[in-house]
């Protein structure tokens, strides 16, 4: 049995949200002591209501999200495969916000591991925002981005799909988003505040990330899992 690093941030009411993205809210639907009433032998359930974004917390991006153009895949039409594969871990975290992280960050942290990364893998990219930030207000405004170099390589390097874990791939302080707008024009998709990298860092590993089959939908959380192979 393969060892299993869960890469996932946990939902619940007054978790942190993108500035501008709907907030989460939980709330009791039927408790135990309502529903035992309904029924006889002693039988009861508790159910609870979610109201959520489709980009919150740990979520990946569907076509639709980032392409205006008609057609572009909603979350539903993405195939599965892209969401499943192997995987790499780089560690980019002694970059500082609101510094960009930049295609020698990215090359340097690369040569600092033992794996070559190949065309079709999915990479994640460690920034250190949740370990530093993670659960706090800090964590929606205080982490670093790639800059449009940087999101031009992710693509001339072949990854199928990438992650951060942090908000966005793009630096807080760009008004451009080239990372996102590299996704627009590629149609690359990718994976925003996944966790607990340091566990993964520079191990070659099987990732999944399943959206849940959202019609239409322009995002998706996931449960981001790493298996490894040790
Ligand atoms: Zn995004």
């Amino acid at each position: 049995m393969p060892r299993l690093v869960d890469l996932s941030q946990e939902i619940y009411q007054g978790m942190g949200v993108y500035p501008g993205h709907l907030k989460t809210v939980v709330w009791d639907h039927a408790t135990h002591a309502e529903t035992i009433r309904l029924f006889e032998g002693g039988f009861s359930f508790h159910s609870q209501g979610l109201m959520m974004c489709d980009h919150g917390p740990t979520h990946v991006d569907a076509i639709s999200h980032l392409d205006p153009a008609d057609g572009a895949p909603s979350i539903d039409e993405m195939p599965l495969d892209t969401f499943y594969g192997p995987a790499l871990c780089i560690d980019v975290s002694h970059v500082e916000p609101p510094e960009y992280i930049t295609v020698d960050d990215l090359v340097q942290a690369l040569d600092a591991g033992a794996h070559e990364l190949e065309r079709g893998d999915a990479l994640l990219i460690r920034t250190g925002a949740f370990e530093r930030h993670g659960g706090t207000a800090e964590y929606t405004r205080r982490y670093t981005g790639l800059d449009d170099e940087a999101g031009q390589w992710l693509y001339n390097q072949g990854v199928k799909v990438f992650g951060v874990d942090s908000p966005s791939p793009d630096n807080p302080i760009s008004r451009t988003y080239p990372v996102h707008m590299m996704c627009r024009a590629k149609h690359i998709t990718h994976y925003e505040n996944l966790a607990n990298l340091d566990q993964v860092t520079g191990l070659r590993f099987t990732f999944a990330g399943f959206p849940l089959r959202i019609r239409g939908g322009t995002g998706s959380p996931v449960r981001a899992v790493a298996i490894v192979e040790d």
